[in-house]
């Protein structure tokens, strides 16, 4: 039987309310955030066999911690899970657009021109410093329903992308940076250890 465009309209906005949570921040978040120096954060990350109830559930615990603290982006080893899914949302302030999912994530093509980007993670709280990535990618994805996706991103979303699947593979934006000097009074400044970075050659 064919479906109305209501019907299909529907579905979509429930589909949609499946996974949105509020952006407020909460007193108590339900997943702790492992910071640099933790090596739950260097082992890379299996993919997601079923796009099942539990992981919507995780990706939504996933977001209220990541609104909690202002973050636009998150990656389940962050959070001490090695799975393949990352939650986005570059427009926190606004309450009602919704946030990406991407489920086993693989970027098909990126472009030969980069951009140099000023990048911070929740995992480092406080540090903020020049990255250079491609800035523009191709990907594939699931999403939360499970379903097979492509995009092209460009500008701060492709930024955020590429440095959620980095966590994927165990490695931080810190890993990437070239301006040593910089890299090592941010950290000293900031709590960190030199030594719990692997800088990418
Ligand atoms: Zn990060």
């Amino acid at each position: 039987m064919a479906r109305s465009f209501a019907q299909l309209a529907r579905n979509a906005e429930k589909e949609k309310a499946a996974i949105a949570v509020s952006k407020e921040p909460l007193e108590k978040p339900p997943l702790e955030i492992h910071q640099l120096g933790n090596l739950v954060l260097r082992d890379p990350s299996k993919r997601v066999s079923k796009v099942d109830e539990s992981i919507r559930e995780l990706a939504r615990d996933m977001l209220r911690s990541m609104y909690s603290a202002k973050g636009i982006g998150l990656a389940a080893p962050q959070i001490g899970i090695h799975k393949q899914i990352l939650v986005i949302d570059i427009d926190i302030e606004t309450p009602t657009t919704p946030p990406l999912i991407l489920i086993n994530p693989e970027i098909i093509a990126s472009s030969a021109s980069l951009e140099t980007y000023e990048e911070g993670c929740l995992s480092i709280p406080g540090v903020y410093l020049d990255v250079v990535r491609p800035s523009t990618i191709k990907l594939s994805y699931r999403d939360e329903m499970g379903r097979p996706k492509k995009m092209n991103a460009n500008g701060l979303i492709s930024r955020c992308i590429q440095h959620e699947m980095d966590h994927l593979n165990g490695v931080l934006f810190v890993d990437r940076v070239t301006a040593k000097e910089d890299l090592k009074r941010e950290l000293k400044e900031h709590g960190f250890r030199k030594e719990d970075v692997n800088s990418i050659k």
